[in-house]
């Protein structure tokens, strides 16, 4: 028997705890920071199969690990569980429709994300159990990936100082690994603070916290003809000081995210971002302060590490899917755009774009990018691969084009489709896992790849010092 076909065998034999975890964290969607019950579903599964849990880890009310084994190699398995605010969703509709308006949904998928992670710890344990194979497993519990990056904190910690290698695997809409780096954040708040007056009697008496924020917007889209072009900075306005025009508004605040491939261009922009928002200040009469509100670093990818994973991903297989995840995700295609549907095919070599472009369901393996790209947006696993070498994976749990953080995502996750692609990734995640286990130089190699990469520069957390997770 091959080592995938054992940790197939092992993972089916739990299918139905795996998918029934998976669903009832989807029911739960509890946003970042707020994951109580989700940490405590998975906490509670992590010790019934015998692994030792630390909650609270780093700070975080819901951060935890759990460990089985001892000694190295240590191989980090990263888990999220945290849902998006605003995409309430019925499962298996093929149209918006709210369980809740204005609730919670699970857009990103990570209630599979979890319970995949979950799934490959439990089947690398089994395994070793099974083999006397020696080493340690651990089940990284991360919470709020949506908002306020968890794992920089938990990487900021040490957390990770001891892991030889970090894996992981996102929810998509095919099967690949994703060799590429990510874009660097850092998001911070602005609050400007003015005097508030009659508008129309007394306007010479206020000091306009609004015409704060709206000024500090105009002098950062003229900043950007004056920055690197694969930098990006957006904004909301989180508090326009209240709806009414007759007041002039004492308090304003305006959110920015500011993105940038490296940390010190991340660190400089924001820099330049704060003298504007210090000038917007001085031009209304007004005083600035700042609430950092998360950060992270830049994916460092690793070819070995890939390399692998993709050769597990394509041992894994692509799963048995029936007519009815055929229809289903037919309907779920008439309602994306052929945008969306491009959009999937992102950074995929032209062929294999062709062959794909008119299936509902990705049924095959994305061959490795050739040349790895950035990928404009930015993940918490940055900070975990600065620290450790790290790979991650995807696989298609969703009909082909799905955007991320829609309806359509939350409407997909507790159906077949979806766990088939959860179960692939957990074994593709515990065949990497053993591989390494089994075979030391896939670590050895994967961390001289990782020194090379890094070319001595340290990994420097973007959370400001003595910076705490917020609690909510
Ligand atoms: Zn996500």
């Amino acid at each position: 028997m091959t080592r995938m076909a054992v940790l197939s065998e092992i993972i089916e034999a739990k299918r139905e705890s795996f998918t029934a975890l998976s669903d009832e964290l989807w029911a739960k969607a509890e946003v970042a920071f707020t994951e109580r019950q989700s940490a405590e579903l998975l906490c509670g599964a992590l010790e019934q199969e015998g692994f030792r849990v630390e909650r609270q880890v780093a700070g975080l009310e819901t951060g935890f690990v759990g460990s089985y084994g001892s000694g190295h190699p240590v191989i980090a398995i990263l888990g999220e569980f945290d849902a998006l605010p605003g995409l309430s969703q019925k499962a298996g509709l093929a149209r918006p429709e709210p369980i809740a308006e204005g609730g919670n949904g699970h857009g990103c998928g990570h209630n599979l994300l979890g319970s995949g992670a979950l799934a490959a710890a439990v089947a690398v344990k089994d395994y070793m159990q099974r083999t006397g194979l020696k080493g340690t497993v651990r089940y990284y519990g991360c919470p709020a990936e949506e908002y306020g990056s968890g794992k920089a904190y938990m990487a900021r910690a040490g957390l990770f100082d001891d892991a030889d290698l970090a894996l992981s695997w996102h929810p998509y809409t095919a099967a690949l690994v994703q060799n590429l780096s990510s874009l660097a954040n850092y998001a911070v708040k602005f609050k400007f603070t003015g005097r508030s007056a009659h508008a129309a009697a007394s306007p010479h008496l206020g000091r306009s916290a609004l015409d704060a924020v709206e000024l500090m917007n105009v002098g950062v889209n003229y900043l950007r003809e004056h920055m690197i072009p694969e930098a990006r900075v957006h904004y909301a306005i989180t508090d326009s000081g209240g709806a009414s025009p007759n007041v002039v508004q004492a308090y304003a605040e305006v959110s920015y995210l500011i993105r940038a491939p490296k940390q010190h261009q991340v660190t400089e922009l924001y820099s330049r971002v704060y003298d504007i928002a210090k000038g917007a200040a001085l031009m209304t009469g007004t005083s600035v302060e700042t609430e950092f509100e998360g950060a992270a670093g830049s994916l460092i990818p690793n070819r070995k590490l890939a390399e692998v994973m993709h050769a597990n991903l394509t041992a894994a297989g692509i799963p048995d899917y029936d007519a009815e995840d055929w229809r289903y995700a037919e309907a779920i295609r008439a309602t994306l755009s052929p945008e969306d549907i491009q959009a999937a095919l992102y950074g995929m070599d032209p062929r294999t774009a062709l062959r794909l472009k008119d299936k509902a369901i990705a049924d095959e393996v994305i061959p490795l990018y050739p040349v790895e790209p950035v990928m404009p947006g930015s993940t918490d696993v940055g900070d975990v691969s600065w620290v450790v070498p790290t790979a991650q994976c995807m696989t298609a749990c969703w009909a082909l084009g799905t955007a991320l953080h829609t309806w359509q995502t939350v409407a997909q996750g507790t159906l077949p489709l979806a766990h088939k692609g959860m179960l692939q990734a957990a074994k593709t995640i515990a065949g990497t896992a053993i591989e390494a286990l089994e075979n030391p130089a896939v670590i050895a190699e994967a961390k001289t790849e990782h020194r090379e990469r890094l070319q001595g520069q340290a990994y420097m957390p973007l959370i400001p010092e003595g910076q705490m997770p917020p609690r909510r």
